[in-house]
């Protein structure tokens, strides 16, 4: 679909929304469609491009663009000898482009390059419109049919948010190009005149509220009518494809860390069954852990890809999932490290989060409800999982705490700690690793960013 038209790819899975977009470029470029790729995008998005093109095996070349003043401008690496024939993929910074769109417009052949704007809704939303490079963007995206905006979270305060974000598409692929933005009239007005129209896209689309600081009167803030919206943006949503999945799905597997006795069967059982048989295996997985999180420490086990080097750092961050308090408050007393449960005041969950932020605790055990949910723990790409839950969902919400903006790592590593023989075994099989299950997963991931990633990425940035 890619291929054919501009588009946003509004998934959380960082390596999976690049690699689509470096497919789709490839298979232009093969096809001779198209020459050049500019990927416009923060400094630390741009890092994965080369390392994505490279583990991808595409031999793209690519060059990245600094400064500003004609005299300070440059291209690392030089490709001034290069053939003029030679295909190059440009990378750029938001806040540099205005200086360098002049440049592109005289060195790029129109409908002859792509266009990528990384981690689109960070400069291309509402609140950056009308900046110069926003201005800037919308410019270079004039010359080509094919505009791919890359966001995890694509809306951040309003449905306006999404109406910028269109704006490069250009006429022929954005519905709303007509669509008058904003009346900026009250909808609680009680006379005619000053009603708000009806019509306008932030009336559709978004609510009003009153704002006394705003020259208008009103801000915008939401999303209504939202599934009207989606409906007329089929080139918008593009949402995992089956290859996309299959990149995502290897770094989260089962670790069989023991054996139990019991042979169970193959049935899906009661969730009080499940539980009760899982609150009885805590003394045994505190144990396991420990002697798991040694092992990765100490490179010993079987599947390492790199073997005599330890997987996890000494003082790299891990991070441990668990449900009962038995197993968390067990685990943190064990292990001595700091543990976020239910229980845990909003200053202590405060504290713990900004010291694991800040690269300070080496371990962290937390429910996976309550430290699963709305906290950046980007600091590690080691995640375990000593007690899985049947809910699919509450799983991918912990998973996604990794895949904040400071991540790092090009690989999360999500390894579910299970006892053979044991209720682990029936939950994995039969909740969890399901296909269904899978799909609500991902679906679950969306709703999450949307609005935890919203207000979090406001905060970092
Ligand atoms: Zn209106």
């Amino acid at each position: 679909m890619l291929e054919r038209t501009s588009g946003v790819l509004n998934w959380e899975m960082r390596t999976g929304k690049t690699r689509t977009t470096l497919h789709a470029h490839n298979n232009r470029l093969n096809a001779g469609r198209s020459r050049d790729l500019v990927v416009v995008g923060p400094s630390t998005a741009l890092g994965v491009w080369p390392e994505e093109a490279e583990a991808m095996r595409l031999g793209l070349s690519f060059v990245r663009c600094y400064g500003t003043k004609e005299s300070t401008r440059r291209l690392v690496p030089d490709p001034t000898n290069w053939p003029d024939w030679m295909p190059r993929v440009y990378l750029i910074n938001p806040e540099i482009l205005p200086y360098w769109l002049g440049w592109f417009q005289e060195h790029l052949e129109v409908e002859q390059f792509n266009l990528v704007a990384d981690e689109s809704h960070v400069y291309l939303r509402c609140t950056t419109g009308q900046t110069q490079r926003y201005i800037a963007f919308d410019a270079l995206a004039k010359g080509t049919d094919r505009v791919w905006e890359l966001s995890g979270t694509w809306y951040v305060n309003s449905a306006l948010d999404i109406y910028w974000q269109l704006r490069p598409f250009g006429s022929s692929n954005n519905p709303f190009f007509f669509t008058k933005k904003a009346c900026f009239k009250a909808p609680w007005a009680k006379d005619r005149k000053n009603a708000a129209c009806g019509r306008c896209f932030a009336c559709r689309y978004c609510n009003a509220a009153p704002n006394p600081f705003a020259q208008t009167g009103l801000s915008y803030t939401g999303i209504r009518n939202e599934d009207e919206l989606w409906a007329k943006l089929p080139n918008v949503l593009a949402l995992r494809e089956e290859e996309v999945r299959a990149i995502a799905l290897p770094d989260r597997f089962p670790v069989w860390v023991g054996e139990g006795d019991a042979a169970w069967p193959d049935a899906d059982l009661p969730d009080s069954v499940l539980d009760a048989e899982q609150q009885a295996l805590v003394p045994a997985k505190i144990r396991l852990t420990q002697a798991y999180l040694a092992q990765l420490r100490a490179g010993e086990l079987a599947y390492v890809e790199r073997p005599d080097r330890p997987l996890v750092e000494h003082h790299e961050p891990v991070v441990i999932f668990g449900w009962h308090r038995a197993y968390t408050e067990g685990l943190a007393r064990v292990l001595d490290c700091p543990v976020i449960t239910g229980d845990t005041s909003v200053r202590d969950r405060d504290r713990i989060r900004h010291d694991f932020a800040a690269g300070k605790l080496p371990l962290l055990v937390g429910n996976l409800q309550s430290a699963g949910l709305g906290i950046d723990l980007s600091a590690a790409r080691w995640f375990l999982y000593g007690e899985p839950r049947r809910d699919a969902a509450l799983h991918y919400q912990a998973e996604a705490r990794g895949r904040g903006p400071k991540q790092k790592a090009k690989t999360l590593r999500h390894a579910y700690l299970l006892i053979r023989g044991s209720v682990d075994a029936t939950i994995w099989r039969h909740r969890l690793h399901r296909g269904d299950d899978i799909e609500r997963f991902y679906t679950a991931g969306r709703d999450v960013g949307r609005e935890a990633g919203g207000r979090f990425l406001e905060e970092v940035r």
